[in-house]
């Protein structure tokens, strides 16, 4: 019999396996695809020798989530760690740069730079315990006083009605939205506000790193891990019961709660059901990978330095491309996320050709080619960028849906991000990734802390599962 049966390859359910392999039980994952993963795959797409990333480019959270810092992540791979964080391009060739120095980003944001260091100083010196409480579940006891105050504090200024007042200049306000929407819905709000601040302050801490290789090398670490410990991923295989996997000792779903109640719906009780059909799904990502001749041309030569890019405009254009996603709109201009790793990566295309990620928010299930609205974004900010276009593919979020199960009519984060959500993910309990059947935990994206590769929601669930049905302790992750 197997000790611990995994459904999904992607961060969570790797993170949850390597747990339980360490831990010195049996484990098998079973991933729908033909390589694990999940969103962290790298592959050709295009063409031969130029390497895209399906879904996760950038991982603010490799070297701050708790579960990678454990699995030391950041000495298993190699990883380039921009002197830019991420960037956000103004008309006009003006431009907002989160430097990795945060004393240089302040002094760059001349008259608002005070204003900004009030608002991250805190969370800078609070890292560790801003992180435990975006990490964990916030039914539970906060990790710290100061830094989870610090950032509900900076989150209500940022998330409220008053998140222009005091502004001196277009460039703070368009980086803190640029952030903000991230997360995917009408600003301000509360969420995208607090979501945006951990993910700013990491800007200045560990930085935005990008894999060498790109994001299919965490999975390859995680998988290896796994095997060394004596795991098994068998890769071609659905599941679409929980009939398949008996006899197991306990199971772990890195899936949808939708793919939950047809996994295992017969089982459930009436009222967790409900509460499964009542789990909100967000709009959704349409994604535009480009192979170009030449690197970017941005107007503002900052930019080059950038891991991440967000092409949308000032706040004002921010708000309305995202009002207009709420609204079930296309925006002629939308809120557009880039990287283009191969400028720090030399392996991910051949001498003298450059690979470009780049994705858009669309209304969920859209099937539209949004690659002109993109294009005509970063041509916005960088004249002459169409030139550069050798080749594009499009992935609508449509086609992102059925590639990953998970993504529900293309909702990357794998559930709305949002007050009600973050205390029902996806049901309101201090341990969410415990379902009524005895031995079933879910581990995806769709429990805490949610969006992002971060392994969080699989060491969450594994932690349980290990005390409730083997009464044991967590493992040492150490090499
Ligand atoms: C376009 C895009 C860009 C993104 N960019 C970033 C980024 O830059 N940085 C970042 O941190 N995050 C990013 N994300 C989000 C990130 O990829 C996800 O939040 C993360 O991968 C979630 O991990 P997970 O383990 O919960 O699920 P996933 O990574 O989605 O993995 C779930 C796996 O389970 C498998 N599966 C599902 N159902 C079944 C079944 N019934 N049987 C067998 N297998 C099944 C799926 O095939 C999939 O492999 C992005 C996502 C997308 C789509």
């Amino acid at each position: 019999m197997t000790d611990v049966a995994v459904v999904g390859s992607g961060p969570n359910g790797l993170a949850a396996a390597v747990l339980f392999a360490r831990a010195g039980l049996s484990v098998e994952v079973f991933e729908a695809q033909s390589e694990p993963g999940g969103g962290t795959r790298t592959r050709q797409s295009i063409l031969p020798d130029h390497w895209h990333d399906i879904c996760s480019a950038v991982h603010p959270m490799a070297f701050a989530s708790p579960f990678f810092k454990e699995f030391e992540l950041g000495s298993r791979l190699d990883w380039v760690v921009p002197e830019v964080s991420y960037a956000h391009p103004l008309d006009h060739g003006r431009a907002a740069l989160a430097y990795l120095d945060f004393e240089r980003t302040v002094a760059e944001l001349g008259q608002d730079g005070s204003r900004y260091a009030r608002l991250i100083s805190p969370l800078i010196k609070h890292s560790e315990t801003v992180m435990k409480t975006a990490l964990g579940s916030l039914l539970r006891v906060p990790a710290g006083i100061t830094g989870p105050l610090n950032l509900g504090l900076g989150a209500l200024w940022q998330g409220g009605p008053c998140w222009n007042a005091g502004f001196a200049t277009a460039e703070l306000p368009a980086m803190l939205s640029g952030v903000a929407a991230h997360s995917v819905g009408k600003l301000p709000n509360f969420v995208s506000a607090a979501a945006g601040l951990v993910l700013g302050h990491l800007a200045h801490t560990t930085g935005w790193p990008i894999p060498v290789g790109g994001s299919r090398r965490i999975a390859e670490a995680l998988v290896a891990d796994l095997q060394a410990h004596g795991g098994r991923v068998h890769t071609g295989q659905e599941i679409t019961s929980l009939a398949e996997l008996s006899p197991a000792r306990a199971i772990f779903l890195d899936v949808s709660p939708q793919s939950l109640l047809a996994i295992a719906g017969d089982r459930l009780p009436q009222n967790y059901q409900n509460a499964l059909r009542r789990f909100r799904y967000n709009n959704a990502a349409c994604k535009v990978d480009f192979i170009l001749s030449e690197p970017v041309p941005w107007q503002n030569p900052g930019l080059a330095l950038a891991g991440s890019v967000h092409a949308v405009g000032s706040r004002a254009d921010t708000v309305r491309a995202e009002a207009e996603v709420a609204r079930g709109v296309h925006p002629e201009r939308p809120y557009v996320l880039l990287s283009q790793p191969s400028q720090f990566d030399a392996s991910r295309a051949p001498a003298g050709h450059h690979v470009l990620w780049s994705y858009c928010h669309v209304p969920a299930g859209s099937d539209r080619d949004m690659t002109e609205q993109i294009t005509a974004q970063i041509e916005r900010f960088a004249p002459g960028f169409r030139d550069t276009v050798l080749h594009s593919k499009v992935t609508t979020a449509a086609e992102l849906a059925s590639y990953n199960a998970n993504y529900v009519g293309g909702d990357f984060g794998s559930g709305t991000v949002d007050l009600r959500q973050l205390l029902a993910r996806p049901v309101f309990s201090a341990q969410p990734w415990k379902t009524p059947i005895p031995g079933v935990y879910l581990c995806s994206a769709s429990t805490p802390p949610g969006l992002g590769v971060h392994g969080m929601s699989g060491m969450h669930a594994a932690r349980l599962g290990l005390k409730e049905v083997f009464g044991l302790a967590m493992p040492t992750l150490k090499s």
